[in-house]
């Protein structure tokens, strides 16, 4: 008999026959991309649900951070002070832009950018902050506005994991000069793949709507050295239909994550990340941090459930500054806390509709 396979994560979609009836009105427009009526609608919507002023969507959530950091115009070799327990996509887009990223360490209690060391760490070439709220994680925002202000930095939020999340009432996009977002399958919504950026500065729209379509600005003007990063009709659309289920599928998230917590609270050498009650959360990650005991640490629990089918995942493991691509160009010996929860931490599968007994199943492996 064929086992089981439990994944991480599994796509949230809309009933077929929801989509299928929402992309018909295309084969009478045969309008499939640049910037159509769908497009449009789901800026609008994403607008309302994520309570920020404006949006420009992008074709995924990396393309919206590179072209979010081209966009700023930073001169070559420029520094931008980052984290390195984020997935690759947050330094890929620093070096791809011929910036180098300096990797601060994180709090051992929620895993973001340890904000205290932040100002030991500004150069004179330093230009930006690119924090990561990680696993929905909200960074200190407050802080790291007081110390960009002071420094005259920008502030620019990898905020992929935070959709859809308010801090103080307020929507996440809000803070910091832009925060992007990823609508990639894996995530918590999704457009297939697709992303977004809310930024404070009009201005910097305008540059990022060059960015993302070859700097066309008429039939024969050409204004700006772009690249294409347009989101497509079928992904705007699927987008539209799933963003009517949202509050059903974070729900379905709410009631795992919780029961994962009332299973694993009571653990010897288990814990969790720290929550933040000013923070209306979206349950996308389940991250659990094993401390090593007896001999027995992390990779012994993810070889296990794997043996059993189950696909945990070592979200982020390891730091983006160790790997091989880099070379040793980036490595940083003061990540002393980055690199123990890098080393503990293990992301358990959570999904719109996981079932109740898979979870206990996976908990039984994991005791
Ligand atoms: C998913 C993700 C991205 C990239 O988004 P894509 O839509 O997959 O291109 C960037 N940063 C983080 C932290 C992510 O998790």
């Amino acid at each position: 008999m064929e086992e089981k396979k439990i994944f991480v994560t599994r796509s949230s979609m809309p009933p077929y026959e929801e989509y299928i009836e929402a992309i018909k009105p295309l084969w009478d427009s045969h309008w499939l991309t640049n910037m159509g009526e769908y497009h449009q609608k789901l800026e609008k919507e994403l607008c309302d649900y994520l309570q920020v002023p404006e949006i420009s969507l992008m074709v995924n959530g990396h393309m919206s951070l590179e072209l979010t950091i081209q966009a700023f115009g930073f001169p070559e070799g420029a520094e931008i002070i980052t984290t390195p327990f984020t997935f690759i996509s947050t330094t890929h887009a620093i070096v791809r832009n011929h910036l180098k990223p300096v990797f601060c360490d994180i709090k051992a209690s929620d895993g973001t950018i340890d904000e205290t060391r932040l100002e030991s760490l500004i150069t004179e070439k330093t230009v930006a902050i690119l924090p990561v709220h990680v696993f929905g994680n909200i960074c200190a925002v407050e802080e790291i506005e007081r110390i960009a202000r002071e420094h005259h930095l920008k502030v620019i939020y990898d905020a992929a994991h935070a959709f859809g999340e308010t801090y103080k009432g307020v929507g996440i996009g809000n803070y910091g000069d832009v925060s992007i977002f990823s609508f990639h399958a894996t995530k918590v919504f999704n457009t297939v793949e697709g992303g977004g950026v809310v930024c404070k500065n009009h201005a910097l729209y305008e540059k990022l709507y060059n960015l993302k379509n070859f700097g066309i600005r008429g039939e024969e003007l050409v204004s700006d050295i772009g690249a294409n990063a347009k989101m497509n009709e079928f992904s705007a659309i699927m987008g539209l239909c799933n963003l009517r289920h949202i509050e059903q599928a974070l729900e379905s998230r709410r009631q795992i994550e919780s029961l994962y917590h009332d299973l694993l609270k009571d653990m010897d050498g288990i814990r969790f990340f720290d929550e933040n009650p000013d923070v209306k959360r979206n349950h996308a990650y389940m991250p659990i941090l094993v401390q090593p005991k007896d001999g027995k640490s992390r990779d012994e629990i993810y070889d296990r459930l794997i043996e059993k089918g189950i696909h945990a995942r070592k979200y982020f493991y390891p730091l983006t500054s160790d790997q091989e691509c880099f070379g040793r160009q980036y490595q940083c010996e003061e990540l002393t806390v980055a690199r123990e929860v890098s080393d503990q931490v293990l992301c358990l599968p959570i999904y719109e509709g996981l079932q109740e007994e898979d979870v206990r199943s996976i908990v039984k492996e994991i005791i």
